[in-house]
């Protein structure tokens, strides 16, 4: 699969997610830097992203306007998640749940996003880590369990797939 394709199948659930649930209309680019380890740019819509940062509080200090990802992980067969669709929709929502943070800081709205369901006013769901487990068979690895790619109450049992909001 092509990295535009991927960037494209692996980006549209979180941006589906914020496009549906707050007014902000942001994306996901290629990013050419020759250090600094920049692969992708998460950005509003529209504007051409100049200024990636690893963290939001750059937003403030050094005027970034949005969000680094690393280049996509190669897949590894031997290693079961690793560099999957599953993980790169759980990287980009996490660049994409901390651009959308900063906007509705910035706008003045509820930087809560994406709202817990079971706990409204109270905190945002977050991108927590992949339960996955697997056996080798014959040298092949066959996964059992797999909790995919979810945004899910870091307080409690709600848990949703990222998409889907
Ligand atoms: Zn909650």
């Amino acid at each position: 699969m092509s990295q535009d394709v991927r960037l494209e199948e692996c980006s549209a659930p979180a941006l589906l997610d914020v496009a549906l649930t707050t007014r902000l209309r942001l994306q996901v680019s290629p990013w050419q830097d020759g250090h600094g380890g920049v692969g992708y740019a998460v950005h509003e819509a529209g504007a051409f992203p100049r200024r990636p940062v690893w963290e939001t509080f750059l937003f403030l200090e050094e005027g970034a306007d949005s969000i680094a990802l690393h280049p996509f992980p190669a897949e590894d067969p031997q290693t079961p998640g690793h560099g999957d669709s599953t993980d790169l929709v759980m990287t980009i929502a996490a660049g994409v749940q901390d651009l959308a943070q900063m906007l509705l800081w910035e706008h003045g709205k509820d930087a809560t996003w994406p709202s817990c369901p079971a706990h409204p006013g109270g905190h945002a769901l977050r991108v927590l880590s992949r339960r996955m487990s697997w056996s080798m068979n014959n040298g092949v690895p066959v996964v059992g369990e797999d909790s995919g790619a979810n945004w899910t109450c870091p307080e409690g049992d709600f848990r949703t797939p990222i998409g889907t909001l």
